[in-house]
């Protein structure tokens, strides 16, 4: 039997109605809804995969500086759903949100009105933790089984905090030697399926002078004039990129300057300036790589001395930043999306969990319901209809029988 619309709206509702606020989005709207952080949602996650048949469930703390200062408990959650065959998959889902602090509708009330479910995180990325449980409920009472092995994967810290629960999956999964067949990346792909977004770095720049009385600036030396020439240079290197023809449809990479901070009265010569710079990889850069050039034009540009710093924390390897997704359209799991929702393989523009999981499986995909467009904003909701075009996406990629 299919899955009604109405059993997997209410599954989505009632996953909006346990806050999960990523812990550097907290404020005190959040803070008064319950406890901050991932774990509740996490705790629930695993007693309804055991509901549901799960072999194994496992809660997998992820230690991060936050839960070290404040001991906020931030675990992944797993649960292996047996299938008929040992071919393994994943659907990764991050159970974080953004922040409610500027929400104008109540934010975990979850209430299923026009042909939506509302509230924080319904569309990012609830939706399709819902559909899936929902889906895996059916299948329970009809006492059907997926083709393949289906590993279901709560994560924290997408939103913000470096893509911690991401790093952690994929260095259990690599304690363990896990063969993953296909990994699909939950998030709001207007259920296009997604096989490439750009990578990234971003690091502070800070330019060391010294200060003066600015009626003497001969006896100072001036960071914020200094700074003007690293910015130059970024501003070189960006139109620099330009001219390197894509090799993808991701495009060409591209540098930019985004905050500035510096000086500290009208009347002084600035002892300091500080920028952030970041820049979005493409196919066939390193991060790393990336990373040491971004450095080395801030040293080579400044008249004055400069220190740098990743802003991003070190993935477990140490690389500074993220690598660029990227797979050919040709993949199976591509196609079979593609086909069950009716929409077209695409590229995106923003990040998700996959720029951790490179070469983690042998297809990587980013999909989801509604648009990321409408995610972040002051109301959220998703469409109950996407809702039901998930679940039918999810059972052409499963084969239940
Ligand atoms: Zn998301």
């Amino acid at each position: 039997m299919a899955v009604s619309s109405e059993r997997c709206a209410d599954t989505v509702a009632e996953l909006v109605r346990i806050p999960s606020v990523n812990p550097l989005h907290r404020g005190p709207i959040a803070d008064a809804a319950g406890p901050i952080g991932e774990a509740a949602i996490a705790h629930h996650l695993a007693d309804r995969f055991r509901d549901l048949g799960a072999d194994e469930v496992v809660l997998d703390e992820v230690a991060d500086d936050i839960s070290d200062d404040t001991g906020v408990e931030r675990p992944n959650v797993y649960g292996r759903f047996v299938g008929r065959t040992d071919r393994l998959v994943v659907l990764d889902v991050h159970t974080d949100t953004v922040t409610v602090e500027h929400m104008t509708d109540p934010p975990f009330d979850g209430r299923i009105a026009d042909g939506r479910v509302w509230g924080r995180g319904a569309l990012d990325t609830k939706a399709s933790l819902g559909v899936m449980l929902a889906l895996l409920e059916q299948w329970r009472a009809d006492a059907v089984e997926p083709e393949p092995t289906l590993l279901v994967v709560g994560s924290v810290s997408e939103e913000a905090g470096g893509l911690l629960g991401a790093a952690r999956l994929r260095q259990w999964i690599g304690e363990r030697s896990l063969e993953i067949d296909q990994l699909l990346v939950a998030e709001p792909t207007r259920l296009a399926p997604i096989h490439g977004h750009k990578g990234g770095v971003a690091i502070e720049v800070t330019v060391h002078g010294t200060a003066a009385h600015s009626a003497l600036p001969d006896l100072g030396a001036n960071a914020i004039e200094a700074m003007a020439h690293v910015i130059t240079a970024y501003e070189a290197e960006h139109r620099r990129l330009q001219t390197v023809p894509p090799e993808t449809e991701l495009g060409t990479s591209t540098v930019s300057v985004t905050t500035i901070d510096g000086g500290t009265g009208g009347n002084v010569i600035p002892a300091e300036c500080r920028i952030t710079v970041g820049q979005r990889i493409v196919p066939g850069q390193v991060a790393n790589e990336v990373h040491e050039r971004l450095i080395r034009i801030a040293h080579e540009s400044s008249p004055l001395p400069v220190t740098c710093r990743s802003l991003l924390p070190p993935q477990p390897d140490g690389t500074h930043g993220s690598d660029a997704f990227y797979q050919p359209p040709t993949g199976d799991l591509v196609r079979v999306l593609a086909e069950s929702a009716g929409t077209s393989p695409t590229v995106a523009p923003f990040g998700t969990n996959a720029l951790r999981y490179g070469g983690l499986a042998r297809e990587l995909v980013v999909f989801g319901p509604g648009r990321i467009d409408d995610a972040h904003q002051a109301t959220e909701c998703v469409a109950i209809d996407d809702l039901t075009r998930l679940a039918a996406c999810y059972e052409a990629w499963l084969r239940p029988t």
